[in-house]
């Protein structure tokens, strides 16, 4: 079988092609012809499945490893679809720091179907074992736990397999949101995982030009389940999402290999930096993340967040950064910075935001595929620009040692030598098909 670069560009073709086209067709047809009334065509009906979705919902489940795969019209459609499985009165043990928008989708809409949730802090494995026994304590039993793989904005890693384990031990499925480091750097279903889910707008379409949402199922019952949610629900991605998607797969290698290279780069780079109080990013190894991530991924991802020093205004560097554009989203070509606290995580309330490390000097910046050159200059600038306000008086009390050699001490020589090519650590994709 073809390797995972190979099958990243090839994909698993359908086989409805006569013309030799080397791109698969987008099939803008809504309905589809019946032989005779007796027949039961392959297609009917462009919702119930047509030829261009399926060719990606072929691709994501080959690369995943699963038996089924599902196109959605959104991440979030696709995160309703799999927790539209449950009924009401199911309990479900979910990570307490989970993407946004999946947190409200939680608490604002499922809560008033009936679904019980249990958010905790899903990396305290004990604590995890734990409740699920005190909901078999009430007579209650748990069906599922609902976590990320890399957790966004901090970056912690969730260890996948031992979260899946105990899920099964407790007789419960694991469904993960797989967005943040993709099939390329970690196959869930590989470890137990049942469902796994993307916001495909993200690393798979990867330009920021698409808004899709991607599931994979790794057994045919939960299979079921969700095509009868897709379909029912009927929040389907349209044909020629479908293939902004495709495409953009074919080259998620190529760009995720770029983007954590930069992101490694840009995370040693602020480590270093006067300015910066902390950074998370797990391929640090100073990282408390690091070693699990060593183990359970084959990368690090293209995400990073740092916090400033106390007395520096974070809205100082973000809005002065040029290279790095000011948006919410990640995952695409071109780097992108935000600030949680009031663009990714507001549906949170300030004090659990804090609670869970979130905090108002935190800053998030999503990679891209740019000159990493390019992308330490613009932060090193808007960062001396956010040190002098700190320092010419808005805060006289926080002064900030100014260093104006810390930029050059901070890379330079790595970069001279090129140190900062070397992820060594990070498995060879290859090794592990
Ligand atoms: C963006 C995102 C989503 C939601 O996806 P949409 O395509 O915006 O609906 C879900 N989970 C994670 C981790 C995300 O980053």
């Amino acid at each position: 079988m073809a390797r995972l670069k190979t099958q990243l560009v090839h994909g698993v073709p359908v086989d409805d092609n006569n013309t030799g086209a080397v791109n698969p067709p987008i099939y803008n047809s809504s309905t589809y012809t019946f032989k005779s009334v007796e027949d039961t065509p392959r297609w009917d009906y462009a919702r119930s499945g047509n030829p261009t979705r399926e060719f990606l919902e072929r691709q994501i489940a080959q690369l995943e490893h699963g038996c089924q795969g599902f196109a959605f019209a959104s991440g979030l459609a696709a995160i309703h679809a799999a927790l539209a499985i449950f009924k009401p009165g199911d309990h479900i043990i979910v990570s307490d720091n989970i993407y946004g928008g999946t947190y409200s989708l939680i608490n604002e809409h499922f809560t008033r179907w009936g679904l019980v949730f249990h958010p905790i802090d899903t990396t305290d494995l004990r604590l995890v074992d734990k409740v699920f026994k005190a909901v078999e304590d009430e007579g209650e039993h748990v069906e599922a736990i609902y976590f990320e793989t890399l957790t966004n904005p901090l970056l912690k890693v969730n260890d996948t397999a031992a979260l899946a384990d105990i899920a099964h031990e407790h007789g419960a499925i694991a469904i993960v949101d797989n967005t943040f480091l993709t099939p390329y750097l970690q196959r869930p279903l590989d470890v137990g995982v049942d469902i796994v889910l993307h916001s495909a707008t993200k690393y798979l379409a990867g330009h920021s030009d698409v808004n899709a949402g991607l599931a994979v199922a790794r057994e045919r019952d939960i299979a079921e389940r969700l095509y009868f949610s897709l379909n029912r629900l009927g929040g389907v991605l349209a044909p020629a999402e479908c293939d902004a998607v495709r495409r953009g797969i074919q080259t998620l290698a190529l760009r995720m290999d770029r983007q954590q290279e930069n992101a490694l780069t840009i995370a040693r780079f602020l480590r270093n930096s006067p300015v910066v109080a902390d950074v998370h990013y797990p391929g640090l190894s100073d990282s408390p993340d690091y070693h699990l991530a060593l183990r359970e991924l084959n990368g690090f991802g293209g995400v990073l967040s740092f916090e400033v020093k106390k007395g520096v205004d974070p809205a100082d560097v973000l809005n002065n950064l040029h290279v790095f554009r000011l948006a919410v989203s990640l995952g695409a070509v071109e780097s992108l910075a935000e600030f949680p606290a009031r663009m990714t995580h507001f549906e949170v309330p300030r004090e659990e935001r804090l609670k869970l490390g979130i905090s108002d000097e935190l800053i998030r910046l999503s990679v891209g595929i740019e000159d990493v050159f390019d992308l330490l200059e613009d932060l090193k600038q808007a960062l001396d620009i956010a040190e002098k306000a700190a320092f010419s008086g808005r805060n006289e009390g926080n002064r900030i040692a100014v260093d104006s050699q810390s930029f050059e001490r901070a890379f330079g020589g790595e970069l001279e030598t090129g140190n900062v090519h070397d992820v060594s650590g990070v498995r060879d994709i290859n090794s592990v098909q």
